[in-house]
């Protein structure tokens, strides 16, 4: 195997030879190749598709702070104050939207949430707000009348996802990083890759940021594809304000065996509605299932009856990269010592794509994090089934 070692850039290389290949040109790739780039490392980024076209075209694009974990608070608030960061330069069509969200609690057991949420998140410097059941109302006029009360979270924004993809790729492109669309890589080794029309390309690190397609080139690796529902409306602008999610969220997030629908609607900035979400493990078909559909928008309709005056206007399916202890896998690859992974975000990889690209660099670098990069090493105990 070949030793871990700093790269220097180089200044006269062969054309098929880089510091750097990353596999996969959706969101967390591209920010990858970007942030690999900005060292000013020799990057190439493969793509067999079109950039920013696989679970990232499907996401909702809802920047989330969230505190299932330690480690997943850690990744999501780093990530979104790289956002905060990133947001005045990004362009128009990525549609950032500093909206916040609203985490809606429907009675007085889930406001026992939210004030937990609320202790949580001030006790780490996150702005948290709670709103009760009047405040509620006018924040958010259609929701239905009676829920309890919300937590607002000021710093969740909106971004629409592909459009991100594309401005990191272009930005990594600016910097040099050599863009490779139509091909896919089918083999890995220490020395580099082979793309599926034979070119070897050679390389000191690769970095395998094909999200849920990890599993085609990494036998064993634990990670599942979680089909998600979503539906978009027309154009009704103002009609619903803040990133909405019912607490119940979570309990569909953690469902690990049955089908879940939770109440998750959010604003676009052209005024369109997009309503979610839903998980179903065991799916490999991208086909709309009409029956999560009904379930998923008889369960927005109880949250926001008016929506059923809405027209929807397109519904689409996606797959997360599910792995089972939620956390996405970033770092080497078990057994390589010049192999990283970057995969496994499920239902939070827009939010932290651009964390996940400060932990690569971080390790390809071999220069320290800003955040533990310890709890998304791919080294656990399942990562790779026997
Ligand atoms: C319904 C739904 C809603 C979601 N909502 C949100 C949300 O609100 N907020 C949030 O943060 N996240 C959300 N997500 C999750 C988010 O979309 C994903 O976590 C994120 O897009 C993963 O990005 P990625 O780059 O890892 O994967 P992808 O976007 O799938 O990119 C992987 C790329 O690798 C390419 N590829 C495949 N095989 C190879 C190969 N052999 N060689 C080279 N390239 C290859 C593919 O063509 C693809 O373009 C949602 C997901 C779904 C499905």
């Amino acid at each position: 195997m070949v030793a871990r070692q700093k790269p220097q850039r180089r200044n006269s290389v062969s054309p098929n030879s880089f510091d750097v290949v990353v596999a996969g040109a959706g969101i967390v790739g591209a920010a990858c190749a970007r942030e690999l780039a900005e060292a000013r490392l020799r990057v190439a980024l493969i793509e067999p598709e079109m950039v920013g076209g696989g679970a990232t075209a499907a996401g909702m694009g809802h920047i989330a702070v969230m505190d299932d974990s330690e480690a997943q608070f850690s990744l999501t608030r780093y990530s979104q104050i790289l956002w905060r960061q990133l947001a005045p330069r990004l362009p128009a069509d990525a549609e950032h939207l500093p909206c916040g969200a609203l985490w809606v609690a429907a009675d007085d057991v889930e406001m026992e949430e939210v004030n937990r949420k609320r202790r949580y998140y001030s006790e780490r410097n996150v702005p948290a707000e709670i709103l009760d059941s009047r405040s509620l109302s006018e924040a958010e006029p259609n929701l239905r009348p009676g829920l309890a009360g919300a937590l607002l979270l000021k710093e969740d924004a909106v971004v629409y996802p592909p459009c991100v993809a594309r401005f990191l790729t272009m930005e990594a492109q600016r910097l040099g990083t050599e863009l490779i669309v139509g091909r896919r890589v089918v083999r890995f080794s220490e020395n580099g890759v082979s793309l599926d029309d034979g070119t070897n390309l050679v390389s000191h690190f690769v970095v395998l940021a094909n999200g849920v397609f990890a599993a085609q080139l990494i036998e064993g690796i634990a990670v599942q594809p979680r089909k998600g529902h979503l539906v978009i409306t027309d154009r009704y602008p103002g009609f619903v304000r803040h990133q909405l999610i019912e607490l119940g969220y979570l309990k569909s997030a953690h469902a690990t065996e049955t089908d879940s629908v939770a109440f998750n609607a959010q604003p676009r900035s052209s005024g369109q509605v997009l309503i979610g979400s839903s998980r179903q493990y065991g799916q490999n078909h991208a086909a709309v299932d009409e029956r999560m559909i009904s379930m998923m928008l008889q369960r927005a309709f109880e949250y926001m009856p008016r929506l059923r005056e809405l027209s929807a206007i397109r519904s689409w399916t996606g797959f997360r990269a599910a792995t089972p202890d939620k956390l996405p896998l970033i770092g080497l690859c078990p057994g390589s010592e010049n192999v990283y992974l970057a995969t496994g975000h499920e239902g939070l990889g827009i939010t932290t794509s651009l964390g996940t690209a400060k932990l690569i660099a971080g390790h390809v670098l071999g220069r320290e994090s800003a955040i533990d990069p310890a709890p998304y090493l791919p080294d656990r105990s399942y990562a790779l089934h026997a």
